[in-house]
């Protein structure tokens, strides 16, 4: 144990510019993220704390904890703001869990390319809204991006708002290159490049300490938001498709299923609870969308400039829609899968057929290596891991592409297959394998992977 030792917390105490936490109740706290959506993991890792929470105020207070942890073999899990889903940032074999808060410094932002480069802690919702200020914006946005680490969305997360324009965080364009600490007796603080750096992108820092990034940014819109009311799921996903194939810039463009409108928030449903397509688009783009929904008879409430609302779509969305209804009862739980192109109200029949209104739809739409896609993040009530599986494989048989959210490892939580260059980059970054332990599978059998 790290915390009884005093020769270790001594070292640790001595380093200038870094906070050091031993306090059980901090413990605690800083060793969770949001793997409660997940019964399974909820079992798996109620146990877990780390020893002792440092905050570095410096890259050079990164390095002596990098030296520290090297020289006493201690496991090392960095953290942003912890609101991850699947235990990214809980420590499984104790040891130090490292914040990264202090480090939150915007480094530059190029005029000519829109490219910005900022310190890894800087919770997003600050970054997008200085970027506002010089005519740029965050090109993705988690759900969670008013608290989220800009960090912490490189490592562990995957799109989200935009996600229907700029793909998703690994598309080749987003990440430009980065800034990482290894973890050796000298520990090195590298400058990578937009290749380089691939294998660090969502590795739940498993392979290097990322101090700061540099990402692709868009011109600054004002994105409005509108909602269609549908008669029907299928009816939502047409109308979906026919936005999402216009000559219109949209940031966002999700359904919810009726049977989910009625547990969102008051201000949502208070019209009407019908299937739902929620949309955002520059404001010549609303016209034309407006244009379409009446050739099809439908009614649309338009709710005004996103950023300005008091009660906007982005608290609805992606896995937020999650959190909206756990806020009334914690036995729903998700899943994330991406959905079979055009058959995607074959994979919802038959599941109906086998599952009836169980499952609840919560569809976005999203571009796939330049395509447009639905991806779906459908909610249900849990009952037990057995259900959980099979509801899996027969997504699976329909030809869904699942992104299980109730595994821990990375390549668990992604196509389910071992990503060789991340392997590689652990072995050089973190030849004895103290970041994040446990987290990254190939690295258990990293004979095969590292030739
Ligand atoms: C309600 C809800 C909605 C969400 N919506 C989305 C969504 O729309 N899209 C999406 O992609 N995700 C989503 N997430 C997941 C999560 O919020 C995001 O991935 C978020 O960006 C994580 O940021 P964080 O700062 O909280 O990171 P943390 O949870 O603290 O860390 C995430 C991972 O990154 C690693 N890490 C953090 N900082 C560094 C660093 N400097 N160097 C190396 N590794 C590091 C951690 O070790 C951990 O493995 C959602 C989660 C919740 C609970």
């Amino acid at each position: 144990m790290v915390n009884t030792n005093p020769e270790i917390l001594e070292k640790f105490k001595n380093i200038d510019s870094l906070e050091v936490l031993i306090n059980p109740n901090d413990l605690k706290r800083l060793s969770k993220d949001f793997y409660s959506y997940s019964p399974i993991l909820k079992s798996k890792l109620e146990g877990c704390m780390a020893d002792l929470v440092v905050r570095p105020k410096n890259v050079q207070a990164v390095l002596e904890v990098a030296k520290i942890c090297w020289e006493y073999s201690l496991p090392l899990t960095i953290r942003g703001s912890g609101t991850g889903n699947y235990g990214q940032s809980v420590p499984l074999s104790g040891g130090v869990v490292m914040q990264m808060n202090y480090l939150n410094k915007v480094e530059s932002i190029c005029k000519d390319t829109g490219f910005v480069k900022v310190q890894t802690g800087c919770l997003m919702g600050q970054l997008n809204s200085d970027l506002q200020h010089k005519g740029r914006e965050l090109r993705l946005l988690p759900s969670t991006w008013k608290t989220a680490t800009i960090g912490g969305f490189l490592a562990g997360g995957s799109g989200g708002i935009g996600s229907i324009k700029w793909g998703f965080l690994r598309d080749p364009g987003n990440l430009i290159g980065l800034d990482l600490i290894t973890i050796g007796e000298n520990p090195q603080l590298l400058e990578l490049d937009a290749q380089q750096s691939e294998p660090i992108n969502h590795a739940y820092g498993t392979n290097g300490i990322i101090t700061s990034v540099i990402i692709a940014t868009d011109i600054r819109h004002y994105w409005h938001s509108i909602i269609i009311d549908c008669n029907s799921l299928s009816e939502s996903i047409d109308v979906l498709k026919i936005c999402m194939g216009t000559a219109v810039e949209l940031k966002l463009g999700t359904i919810l299923e009726k049977d989910i409108v009625q547990q969102m928030p008051k201000w949502f449903n208070q019209y009407s609870v019908l299937d739902k397509v929620l949309i955002q688009s520059t404001l010549e783009g609303i016209r034309t969308i407006e244009m379409i929904c009446k050739k099809y008879n439908l009614s649309t409430n338009m709710l005004g400039i996103e950023d300005e609302l008091e009660n906007g779509l982005n608290d609805l969305v992606w896995n937020h829609t999650t959190l909206q209804l756990r806020a009334k009862d914690k036995s729903w739980t998700y899943l994330q899968m991406l959905l079979p192109l055009d058959k995607e109200m074959e994979l919802i029949n038959k599941l109906r057929n086998s599952y009836g209104r169980k499952i609840l739809w919560h569809i976005e739409a999203v571009s796939q290596n330049g395509f447009p896609r639905l991806a779906a993040l459908p909610v249900f009530k849990w009952t037990d891991k057995k259900e959980l599986y099979e509801i899996i494989d027969l997504c699976k048989k329909c030809g869904a592409i699942i992104f299980n959210p109730h595994v821990l490892t990375v390549e668990g939580g992604g196509l389910g297959v071992v990503d060789a260059d991340q392997v590689k980059a652990k072995n050089r970054y973190d030849p004895k394998g103290l970041l994040n332990p446990g987290k990254l599978e190939g690295w258990n059998k990293k004979e095969k992977y590292i030739i």
